[in-house]
C-alpha cells in the first residue's frame, strides 16, 4: 500500500524537489501552497506521472481555519497521513538591518514559518499518535544558527523551528514517530533569485566547501531518505544540506 505525504509549499522550489523524490519513492502526495489550483495544474500533472495519487490543498499555513480544512481534505481523500514535511516558508519582503526590522515583518514570518508549522505539526502529531505511526520532517535553514543581521526575523523563526523539532521529537519518540530537521544552505529557488549575484560572488570567494549552489534535488534526496525510514534511530537530528557552508575552517 502506498503511504501518504503532505508537503507544505510543495509545488515549487525546495518543496517540489521533495515532492518529486517522494513521488519516485512511491508516496501518494498532498501538495500544499497558496497559489490557485490552475497555477499549479502542470506541476500536479508532472507529479502524477510517477504513478501515485496527487491532490492539491490550497491553504495558508499561517491560518488556523485553513490548516484545519487542509487536514480534513487530506483525511477525506486518503484517510491516513504518514509523513508531514513542514517546508513552506517565507523570507522578509525586504531585507532590513536589525535596527530597522518592522513588527509587521516580524509577525508575518513568525506566524507563517513558526506558529503555522507548530500548530500544523501539533494537529498531525495527534493523528499520528492514534495511528502509532508517522514521520515529521521540518525544513529549517542554516539561518537557525548563522546570524544574518539584515533578516533577523527569518533567523529567529528558523531557530524556533529547530527547537520545535527537538520538542516534538522528545514528545513523539515513544509513539514510533521520528521528527527530523533538514537545514539547507544556499539553494537555487525563487526565494534566492533576488540575491543571486551576491551569492554567486560569495560562492566564488570560497564560502562553500562544495563550490556550487545547492539544488532542490539535493534536499529532496535527503527528505526521501528520512521519509522512507532509512535513518530510523536518529530522531531529533539535524541533517545539513549546505555544501559545507557551516563547517568550521581555518
Ligand atoms: P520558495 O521558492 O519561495 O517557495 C516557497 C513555497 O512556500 C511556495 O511553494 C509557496 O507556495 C509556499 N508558501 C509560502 N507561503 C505560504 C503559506 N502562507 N502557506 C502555505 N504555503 C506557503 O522557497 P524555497 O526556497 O523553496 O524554500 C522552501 C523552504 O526552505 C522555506 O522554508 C525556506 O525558508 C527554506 N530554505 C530555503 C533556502 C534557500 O536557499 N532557498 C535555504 C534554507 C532554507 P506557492 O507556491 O503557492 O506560492
Amino acid at each position: 500500500m502506498r503511504k501518504t505525504a503532505l508537503i507544505t509549499g510543495g509545488s515549487r522550489g525546495i518543496g517540489l524537489g521533495i515532492a518529486i523524490h517522494l513521488a519516485q519513492r512511491g508516496f501518494n502526495l498532498a501538495i500544499n501552497g497558496v497559489r490557485e489550483q490552475d497555477a499549479v495544474a502542470d506541476t500536479i500533472t508532472q507529479l502524477k506521472s510517477y504513478g501515485g495519487e496527487v491532490i492539491y490543498c490550497r491553504a495558508d499555513v499561517g491560518n488556523a481555519g485553513q490548516r484545519a480544512e487542509m487536514l480534513q481534505q487530506v483525511s477525506d481523500h486518503y484517510g491516513t497521513l504518514h509523513v508531514l514535511v513542514n517546508n513552506a516558508g517565507v523570507a522578509p519582503k525586504e531585507r532590513k538591518d536589525i535596527l530597522e526590522t518592522t513588527e509587521e515583518s516580524f509577525d508575518r514570518l513568525m506566524n507563517m514559518n513558526l506558529k503555522g508549522a507548530f500548530f500544523l505539526t501539533q494537529a498531525v502529531a495527534n493523528r499520528m499518535i492514534n495511528q502509532q505511526e508517522g514521520c515529521i520532517i521540518n525544513v529549517s535553514s542554516i539561518s537557525a544558527t548563522v546570524a544574518s543581521v539584515t533578516r533577523p526575523e527569518y533567523c529567529i523563526s528558523k531557530a524556533g523551528l529547530s527547537m520545535m523539532t527537538q520538542l516534538f521529537a522528545v514528545r513523539l519518540g515513544a509513539h514510533q514517530i521520528p521528527v527530523y530537521e533538514i537545514r539547507p544552505g544556499i539553494i537555487a529557488t525563487d526565494m534566492t533569485a533576488g540575491v543571486k549575484e551576491r551569492y554567486d560572488q560569495l560562492i566564488g570567494n570560497g564560502l562553500l566547501v562544495q563550490p556550487r549552489w545547492g539544488l532542490p534535488d539535493d534536499v529532496g534526496k535527503a527528505v526521501a531518505m528520512l521519509a522512507a525510514g532509512d535513518l530510523p534511530y536518529s530522531t531529533g537530528q539535524v541533517i545539513m544540506i549546505d555544501g559545507g557552508l557551516t563547517l568550521p575552517r581555518l
